[in-house]
């Protein structure tokens, strides 16, 4: 049977954030929009569908009133007190402070000066915001978190009148003679069709859902880990752009992992995902983590919750078994700091260390001596768990050392978290120009009507991460690539 056709203005392949802001940006110039979706129509939406936060760059309540409407200042108030603003400085220092300082700079530069132009572009697209809960690492975030923008996104967009097309595959870029990508072919449920388009926006995913590839580029070990999101993201897009002369761009070798409940599925799919059941374990900086040594193995503290998660999954899976323990006494209870999640972690407690290292089955001696050496290194200081400022207070003339909210061990009962490496997505991408997302050939030149955007855009992170940093740069992206998508099929 002949390939079936189909004829759109922009093409859009993914239905993630970035694909979805892609969208909303073209629709600015035309209603001739398709998007391609691997998965069925009930687990569309990407990694974009399991998330909480963007983080982006706001000088003050004022940037934030139009976004919180119906929230009052008294409810806003408690929130900005700990975090009252997050200028363009600030956050180009955090993104260069977490990634060693080998972040693309023209890349980031768009990403900080949009970030907040983009907030409230997608407020104007029917967007809304609510203040940040307790285990976000801002003031505002996305209404629902990313369930909610999902949402609310494909509402817009199906009313828009936006072709879907789920369960449909892209499989390779089509070319004119020129060079010109003049749209894609996929894999449907009834065999394969070509989607014929003047521009194509790739925005379906880094290669984090592909074993063979996380072995090839992040190495050992990374073949087996388990995901936090969709298995849909197999690096296809990179792949289809790669065989078509696509400079590759970014870091590779790293990724944003992060630890997790020992009990991680394999994967998980929006549909069966609940924010309040998130199997993430981020309480790590007010305790200590411990290997099946019973050893520590790493700074739990060096920097602030939210600039450390991304590049703690590296660190426990580097431990023997693949696997640690976050342990905590009894005083972080009676400070209220766990997360409401942590209701249901799986734990161990006991009121002696003994007790809970026979418990964990870890060597008893063993444990005890790393609490002990701890708790004697421990600094004075004043000590303040606040999750936007580090306190100072830390260890000293232990290796690996607390930097900050080093606290004693000592009050009962103590409660273990047996945790796992949780893969939430790769760095490594395409060279894009950041002022318009327009894919680079190796050759030095842009590839005629390619755009990509989201995690398929490499650059921006490096060995590390700032949470709430991949929905902000697929929205800031996506909307540029979505611009000059459509921009340059109606001058094709
Ligand atoms: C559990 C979890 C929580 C997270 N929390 C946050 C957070 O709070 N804040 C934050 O900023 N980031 C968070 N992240 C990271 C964030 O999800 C990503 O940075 C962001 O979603 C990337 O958006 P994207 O549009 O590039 O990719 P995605 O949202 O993953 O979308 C890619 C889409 O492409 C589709 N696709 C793949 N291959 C093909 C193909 N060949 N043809 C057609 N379609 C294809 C996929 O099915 C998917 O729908 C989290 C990630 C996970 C897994």
């Amino acid at each position: 049977m002949a390939d079936q056709t189909h004829h759109y203005d922009v093409l859009i392949v993914g239905t993630g954030n970035a694909a979805c802001s892609a969208a909303l940006a073209a629709l600015e110039k035309t209603s001739r929009v398709g998007m391609l979706e691997k998965a069925p129509q009930r687990g569309r939406g990407g990694n974009s569908s399991l998330t909480v936060v963007m983080r982006f760059v706001f000088n003050g309540i004022e940037d934030l009133r139009p976004l919180v409407r119906n929230f009052s200042e008294a409810e806003m108030r408690p929130l900005l007190e700990s975090l009252p603003h997050r200028t363009e400085a600030e956050l180009w220092d955090e993104i260069m402070r977490v990634t060693n300082n080998q972040s693309d700079q023209e890349m980031l530069q768009v990403h900080v000066t949009e970030s907040l132009k983009t907030v409230h572009w997608l407020t104007s697209k029917g967007h809304d915001w609510s203040p940040a809960t307790i285990r976000d690492d801002n003031v505002v975030t996305m209404n629902g978190g990313g369930p909610g923008l999902q949402k609310r996104n494909f509402a817009i967009l199906e009313k828009a009148g936006v072709a879907f097309h789920y369960e449909t595959a892209a499989t390779e870029l089509i070319q004119d003679e020129k060079g010109r990508v003049t749209g894609v072919r996929a894999l449907t449920p009834t065999g394969f069709a070509k989607f014929c388009s003047n521009s194509v926006v790739l925005a379906c995913g880094s290669f984090e859902s592909n074993p063979e590839m996380r072995a090839r580029y992040l190495g050992p070990g990374w073949d087996l880990v388990r995901l936090r999101g969709v298995p849909f993201n197999t690096g296809d897009g990179l792949r289809m752009a790669m065989d078509i002369g696509a400079m590759p761009h970014g870091s590779w070798t790293t990724c944003h992992a992060s630890p997790q409940d020992i009990n991680l599925p394999a994967f998980t799919v929006p549909s069966a995902h609940s924010l309040r059941d998130s199997l993430t374990r981020y309480m790590y900086p007010w305790g200590i983590m411990v290997n099946t040594n019973g050893e520590r193995f790493v700074d739990e503290a060096w920097d602030t919750r939210g600039r450390t998660y991304a590049s703690m999954g590296r660190a426990i899976l580097a431990q023997p078994g693949g696997i640690a323990y976050q342990i905590l006494d009894a005083k972080i209870r009676k400070m209220n700091l766990y997360t409401p999640n942590y209701q249901s972690a799986t734990t161990a407690r006991a009121n002696t260390l003994e007790k809970l290292a026979e418990e964990l089955d870890l060597n008893v001696a063993r444990f005890v001596k790393t609490v002990t050496e701890f708790n004697a290194a421990v600094q004075p200081g004043a000590y303040n768990p606040d999750r936007h400022k580090l306190d100072g207070k830390r260890t000293a003339g232990i290796t690996p050392p607390k930097s900050n909210y080093a606290l004693e061990m000592d009050e009962p009962p103590f409660e273990a978290f047996p945790v796992r490496c949780g893969m939430t997505f790769t760095f490594g991408g395409l060279k894009i120009d950041p002022k318009t997302a327009q894919v680079q050939h190796v050759a030095g030149r842009p590839i005629p009507g390619l755009y990509a955007a989201g995690e398929m855009a490499g650059g921006l992170w490096v060995g590390n991460y700032a949470s709430g940093s991949g929905m902000m740069a697929g929205a800031t992206f996506g909307r540029i690539a979505g611009t000059h998508a459509a921009i340059a099929a109606l001058n094709s």
